[in-house]
């Protein structure tokens, strides 16, 4: 994954950003005018394999940069490029086919079908790949025994705990078996125990099927436990782009030294 220069705005205020950058205006103009922009600027790119973590507080743009990679917020101007394919400017179409083949998005409140049981909710993204019956059923049962749901299959999200729904959410994810996973906030909703427990899970599962895997966390001891990278978002722009080493060790600037001091 390749992002270069991305820069967003929302809503109608977005249509007019975009004239007016057209027209020869810089961000720093428009953000100025707008009042904000959630990503002002951001590049980086996600090697094959890699957990690339986000880290950033509240409202520094870490969900809105996410939802640019597979084209869920349309980035105002920027580029963003995901095995050689440029996303900006992709059709509905082709948006939905690479959401469903090639990277699927865990979130933070499971996003479960009610009235799906648990082995249907896992089986349901197979479904939409044209798997056939008996393969989706196999895989579901598989990848929800992975994540210690062996015996849940006929259940319904609203009878399971928040830490189980969130397993069906990661056996739904890996279950699609796409080269990429992007996860918004994916354990922030667990408690601690729980929450730790499905970071060791989910580096196991990395490791064992060497995915890529976006992370978004505002949380420092998730993200120095999963990123091979971290980058630090403050205010819509990366500030700092390094291992969790460097970032403990060699801050870039007060803010992320700020934001380690904190590292249990
Ligand atoms: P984070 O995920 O780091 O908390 P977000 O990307 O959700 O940050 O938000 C960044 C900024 O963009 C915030 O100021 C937020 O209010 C604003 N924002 C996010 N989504 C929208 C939206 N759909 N419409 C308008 N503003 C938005
Ligand atoms: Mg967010």
């Amino acid at each position: 994954i390749a992002v270069s220069n991305v820069y967003k705005i929302f809503g109608r205020r977005q249509r007019e950003a975009v004239k007016r950058l057209k027209n020869g205006a810089s961000r720093d103009e428009l953000t100025a005018s707008f009042g904000t922009a959630a990503v002002i600027d951001a590049s980086f790119e996600v090697r094959r394999g890699e957990i690339f973590v986000v880290m950033g507080l509240s409202g520094s743009g870490k969900s809105t940069l996410i939802r640019m990679l597979n084209g869920l917020n349309p980035t105002t101007e920027g580029s963003v490029s995901v095995f050689g394919t440029e996303v900006v400017g992709l059709g509905a179409t082709e948006l939905r086919e690479l959401r469903r083949d090639r990277m699927s998005m865990v979130f933070q409140h499971f996003a479960l079908l009610p009235h799906r049981t648990v082995l249907d909710n896992v089986a349901y993204g197979l479904e939409i790949q044209g798997v056939a019956q008996a393969e989706r059923q196999e895989r579901a049962r598989h990848w929800l025994g992975r994540v210690g749901l062996e015996g849940w299959e006929d259940s319904f999200p609203g009878e399971l705990s928040g830490g189980m729904q969130q397993r069906v959410g990661l056996a739904r994810a890996f279950a699609a078996d796409t080269d990429i996973l992007l996860m918004d906030e994916a354990f922030s909703a667990l408690d601690p125990l729980i929450r730790r427990e499905m970071q060791e899970q989910l580096v196991e599962l990395q490791q064992e099927l060497g995915k890529t895997i976006v992370f978004i966390t505002h949380d420092l001891n998730e993200a120095m436990f999963l990123g091979d990278r971290i980058a630090v978002m403050r205010d819509g722009r990366i500030v700092q782009l390094g291992t969790p080493n460097d970032i403990l060790t060699d801050p870039a600037n007060d803010y992320v030294a700020q934001f380690v001091q904190d590292v249990d």
